[in-house]
């Protein structure tokens, strides 16, 4: 209803708060994203806006798209002092899926004289694909343990350093996380699957820094022109899937007892302050502590294959962040410091320079901020502003965002043609599925730089370099 309607800002437009809404909805985009953004996307956050104890306003960042209750691309903040709620569906299904950025310290051209062997090679050695297993299994101690520790865990195992922890979110460990508010089919559907990729738009690519536009930074960074980068993305894989599930249905189930009606069922989603709220919230956070181990491990493999092709290369982290989390966080809301429960779903935390959460080396350029955009396109790094009060609680886009469904996707190209016309750009795609490819065409996606750009000129984020790839294993 274009009555509520309004523009901003140049970059922002607000949905007034109408019928249930509590609070306005922002979306973020430019003249040309918004035009085409998902009419899906309108209506979902606006019924966000209507979840109690939101805070401030419902935000869509300019990639978002139509996902489960609440679009990919959307950040809402819960106060518990005023019955404020968490919800399975404002985290989403993978929980903690995430990007880490390694620096190798090579150059495009030492990998260009290596290309199709590398690619080859990480192919062989990441499990990659619908179910793939990993070499490793836990029993019911161990994966306690993992979920507890996170990539702390992984690191004790072995797999990496300690200098790579505090290139993590949370230091690699997530606190308050319960192992035992986590079902036993969960658990044993990540049985196998530590150290996997999984399937569809989880990848790893190597890509080398193309453009920087932030100097300063880009060297607080540690990242110059033709440098080669590593980045990594996938998440909580099958545990943090069947945590989705089973929580979303018991919120679902539990709503009316807690006297919370929805507009949307998807939306489900249960008081912070109740035991429904609280274990939840631990199963989540376990779920977290899964994600970064798995990344974690999958460094690991990485920094095998390469040592075979490069014996004195360091792979060493520059930052790992997730996009789909609830997290507690301190923020000032109209001049209050408040405490909130923070969700983030398809989007990413942005803290800007001097957040007292940035380790020491981050602290002064503000949080790296990793962007996907497709794998025949650019990515982006940007970093967190800085602002007094931050934009949309300090989040930005995650992504290019989908300008199509899968099912569309698949019918207009095939996975084969994509991948001789993307080595013919001397992108290498490796694959377990090439439907799985044409799922993933570049033009599948929104414009990345249009995304990245309304997230820069909003202020949510500082662009600092693109990406582009060299080698794609997809997932
Ligand atoms: P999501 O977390 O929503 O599944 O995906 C995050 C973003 O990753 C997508 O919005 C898309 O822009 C990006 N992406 C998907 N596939 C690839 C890929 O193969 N390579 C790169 N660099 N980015 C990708
Ligand atoms: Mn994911
Ligand atoms: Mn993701």
């Amino acid at each position: 209803d274009e009555t509520y309607f309004s523009r901003h800002t140049e970059f922002a437009w607000e949905i007034a708060p109408h019928g249930a809404m509590r609070v306005p909805a922002i979306i973020y985009a430019d003249a040309a994203l918004i035009r085409a953004m998902d009419d899906k996307v309108y209506e979902q956050i606006c019924n966000v806006a209507t979840l109690p104890g939101i805070v401030k306003a419902a935000y869509a960042m300019p990639d978002a798209h139509w996902g489960y209750g609440f679009p990919i691309g959307g950040v809402a903040a819960f106060d518990p002092e005023e019955g404020g709620v968490v919800s399975a569906g404002g985290v989403g299904f993978d929980v903690s899926c995430g990007v880490r950025c390694l620096h190798t310290g090579l150059k495009t051209e030492d990998i260009l004289a290596v290309q199709e062997i590398l690619a080859d090679s990480l192919f062989n050695q990441i499990p990659a694909g619908l179910g793939s297993t990993g070499a490793i299994h836990l029993n019911s101690a161990e994966m306690d343990a993992m979920l507890l520790g996170g990539a702390d865990w992984a690191v004790n195992q072995g797999y990496g350093n300690a200098a790579d922890l505090e290139r993590i979110e949370e230091g690699g460990q997530m606190r308050g996380a319960c192992p035992d508010c986590v079902s036993a089919h969960a658990k044993q559907r990540q049985h196998d699957e530590m150290g996997t990729l999984g399937s569809g738009n989880h990848y790893l690519e190597v890509q080398k820094v193309a453009q920087i536009f932030d100097t300063p930074t880009a060297q607080a960074f540690g990242i110059q022109e033709q440098d080669v980068v590593i980045s990594i993305h996938c998440g909580s894989r099958g545990l943090g899937h069947q945590i989705g599930t089973e929580f979303l249905r018991k919120m679902v189930t539990a709503a009316p007892q807690y006297g919370i009606t929805l507009p949307d069922r998807e939306l489900a989603c249960a008081p912070i302050n109740s035991p429904l709220g609280q274990e939840y919230l631990g199963a989540m956070r376990a779920a977290i502590n899964c994600a970064l181990a798995n990344r974690q491990i999958l460094t690991h493999l990485t920094r095998q294959a390469f040592s075979h092709f490069f014996p004195d290369a360091q792979l060493s982290l520059l930052y790992d962040v997730s996009h789909n989390t609830c997290k507690v966080e301190t923020h000032l809301v109209d001049g209050n410091t408040r405490e909130l429960y923070v969700h983030r779903k398809g989007a990413t935390r942005a803290f800007g320079p001097g957040h007292p959460d940035l380790t020491a080396t981050l602290r002064a350029a503000g949080q790296p901020v990793l962007i996907g955009g497709s794998m025949g396109t650019c990515s982006y790094i940007l970093a967190g502003t800085e602002q007094r009060e931050a934009l949309a609680f300090s989040s930005a886009c995650h992504g290019a965002g989908r300008a199509m469904s899968r099912h569309q996707a698949k019918k207009n190209w095939r996975g084969r043609k994509i991948m001789d016309d993307l080595a013919a750009r001397g992108i290498l795609i490796r694959s377990p599925s090439l439907r799985g490819v044409a799922e993933e065409a570049p033009d599948a996606y929104k414009n990345v730089s249009s995304v990245v750009n309304t997230a820069d000129q909003a202020g949510l984020a500082r662009k600092i370099t693109c990406l582009e790839p060299l080698i794609c294993i997809k997932g």
